[in-house]
C-alpha cells in the first residue's frame, strides 16, 4: 500500500486531551504547557524578517512539551503518532522561514534542554541535538579543534542548524552543511513504534536541511578539524564598488579564510557600533588564517582599502561571525523598521555587475558572502509588496543572478527526494506537516 502524506492532519479536542494526558504522564507537569506564553513564544521565529510571511498567519501550537533525556523523545512521538496529533521540533526558534512555526497546530517539542556535548575524537564532536553551536565550537577550541561550519545565529541549535540551517562561517571552505558535514544521525520518525534510529555516512545526509518532516534528530556527530591561527581583519573602502571586487580577490587566497563579508557604508552604519566600522565608508571584514594575512592586506590595500583593525582570539571571530550572512539585513531592519525586505542571491554577477544587480530593486543594497567557489548575499530593497519582490526574480536571472525566496517556508532542497523519504518515515504526515508546496 502506498503511504500517502496527508497535507492537513486532522485531531481533534479529544485526541489532544489524550496526548497531554500521556504526555503529564511521561515528563511531569514542568515537562508539558498549554499557557498561552509557552504557546506564544513557540509560534515566534525569525521570519519577522520577511514582510510577506509576517503578513501571513503562521500558525500556533496547541501544547509545548520539553523533553530532559533522549530516551523520552520517541516515546512522546509514539504517543502523539497514535492520537493523530502533528509534531514540530523546535530549537533555538531563530529559522527565518516560518519552517519551525506549527502550520496545523498539535504538539511543539522544544529540544534546547536536551544539549549535552558527549565525546570529541580528532575529526567529530558528537552532541545533543539542542546543544548551542556556539558551545559546541567553545568545545572544539578547547581540544584545539574547530568545528567545519557554524550559522551566524551561533547561539542555535545543532539540531536546528542541521533541520533549518545551510551555511555559515567555514562554508567558503567546507560548502554547506549537506555537503559532509554530518557523520551521523540519531533520528526518531513519525511511527506508532517508533525508537531511536541510528544512520551514518550516506545514509544520515537525507536528515540534512528537511525542517524535520523526513525525522527528529536527538543527537549528531559532526565534523571538527585541527584549529588554525585565526585573525580578524577589518578594512573600510570608499565605496562598495571597490570593497566587494577586493573581496572576491582576496576570497581566493590560500589558505582560505573562513567568513569573508562585505558592506556598503549604508548597511555598516547600522551594524553594531565598533572602531572598525567607519562612518560612510563600505567595509570588508574576514575570518583570514595569519598564514594568509599579509598577501589579504596586500590585496586589499592595493584596490583602495585602508585596514582598520587586526584582531586575535575566538570571542573576536564569534563576534565576526555574528556579523554575516542574515545578520546584516537584521541589524538594517532594526535601524529602519518596518522598510525592507531581501532576496538571497547567488553567482558572479553579484560583484561583475552590481549596479545593475542593486538597481533591481528601489533601494538596492547587497550584503555580500563569499561562498563555496561562488558569490552570494543578501539583496535589501525598499518593501512595496509581494508582487514587487517576485518581479525582481526575473530580473535577477537576466543578470545570472540565481535567487533563493526567504519568504517562504516549504521544503526547498530536493523536495521530491525528502517527500519520498517522508512516505516512509512519516507515513501519516505528522512531521511538521505543511511544507510542500502543493
Ligand atoms: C538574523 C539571522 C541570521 C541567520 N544566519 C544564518 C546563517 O548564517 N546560516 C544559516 O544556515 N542560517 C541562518 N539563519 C537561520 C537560522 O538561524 C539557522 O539556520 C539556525 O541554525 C536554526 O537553528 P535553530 O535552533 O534556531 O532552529 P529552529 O528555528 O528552532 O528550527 C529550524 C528548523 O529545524 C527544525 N528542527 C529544529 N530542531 C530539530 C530537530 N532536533 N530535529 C528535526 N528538526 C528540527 C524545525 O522544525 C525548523 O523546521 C539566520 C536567521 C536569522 C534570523
Amino acid at each position: 500500500m502506498t503511504a500517502t502524506l496527508s497535507a492537513r492532519p486532522r485531531f481533534g479536542p479529544g485526541d489532544l486531551d489524550a496526548l497531554i494526558d500521556e504526555l503529564l504522564a511521561l515528563l511531569g507537569p514542568r515537562g508539558v504547557s498549554t499557557l498561552d506564553r509557552a504557546l506564544d513564544r513557540a509560534a515566534r521565529d525569525g521570519s519577522t524578517m520577511s514582510p510577506i510571511l509576517s503578513a501571513q498567519p503562521l500558525g500556533r501550537p496547541d501544547v509545548v512539551c520539553y523533553p530532559k533525556a533522549a530516551h523520552q523523545v520517541p516515546a512522546i512521538v509514539r504517543a502523539a503518532v497514535r492520537h493523530g496529533v502533528p509534531i514540530t521540533a523546535r530549537g533555538k526558534g531563530t529559522g527565518n522561514y516560518g519552517q519551525v512555526v506549527p502550520r496545523y497546530g498539535g504538539l511543539v517539542m522544544d529540544m534546547t534542554s536536551l544539549s549535552a556535548i558527549g565525546e570529541l575524537t580528532d575529526t567529530t564532536v558528537t552532541a545533543e541535538a539542542g546543544a548551542r553551536m556556539i558551545n559546541l565550537e567553545q568545545a572544539a577550541w578547547d581540544a584545539g579543534r574547530q568545528l567545519w561550519m557554524y550559522p551566524s545565529t551561533a547561539q542555535s541549535t545543532l539540531g536546528g542548524f542541521l533541520a533549518g540551517g545551510s551555511a555559515g562561517t567555514g562554508t567558503i571552505v567546507h560548502g554547506r552543511n549537506h555537503m559532509g558535514f554530518v557523520e551521523s544521525v540519531d533520528v526518531v520518525y513519525g511511527h506508532e513504534d517508533a525508537e531511536l534510529v541510528h544512520l551514518t555516512g550516506p545514509d544520515a545526509q537525507p536528515m540534512v536541511h528537511t525542517y524535520g518532516v523526513a525525522g527528529i534528530i536527538v543527537a549528531a556527530t559532526v565534523r571538527i578539524e585541527p584549529l588554525q591561527d585565526w585573525k580578524c581583519l577589518y578594512a573600510s573602502f570608499d565605496s562598495h564598488y571597490d570593497a566587494f571586487p577586493a573581496a572576491m580577490r582576496a576570497a581566493a587566497i590560500e589558505p582560505k579564510p573562513r567568513l569573508l563579508s562585505a558592506d556598503c557604508a549604508t548597511v555598516v552604519e547600522a551594524l553594531p557600533a565598533d572602531p572598525a566600522f567607519v562612518p560612510g565608508r563600505a567595509n570588508v571584514r574576514g575570518i583570514i588564517d595569519a598564514a594568509a594575512l599579509d598577501e589579504t592586506i596586500s590585496v586589499l590595500v592595493a584596490a583602495g582599502g585602508r585596514i582598520e583593525a587586526v584582531r586575535t582570539g575566538p570571542a573576536q571571530t564569534m563576534r565576526l561571525s555574528t556579523l554575516s550572512y542574515n545578520h546584516p539585513t537584521w541589524w538594517l531592519q532594526k535601524s529602519v523598521p518596518d522598510t525592507y525586505f531581501h532576496m538571497e542571491c547567488q553567482g558572479e554577477a553579484l560583484v561583475t555587475r552590481l549596479h545593475e544587480v542593486e538597481a533591481v530593486y528601489p533601494g538596492g543594497m547587497l550584503h555580500l558572502e563569499t561562498g563555496h567557489g561562488t558569490m552570494f548575499g543578501m539583496l535589501n530593497g525598499i518593501y512595496r509588496d509581494p508582487e514587487q519582490v517576485y518581479a525582481g526574480v526575473p530580473a535577477l536571472a537576466e543578470l545570472g543572478v540565481s535567487v533563493h525566496s526567504p519568504h517562504q517556508s516549504y521544503v526547498d532542497l530536493d523536495a521530491d527526494r525528502v517527500r519520498e523519504l517522508a512516505r516512509t518515515t512519516d507515513p501519516k504526515g505528522l512531521l511538521n506537516p505543511g511544507r510542500w508546496r502543493e
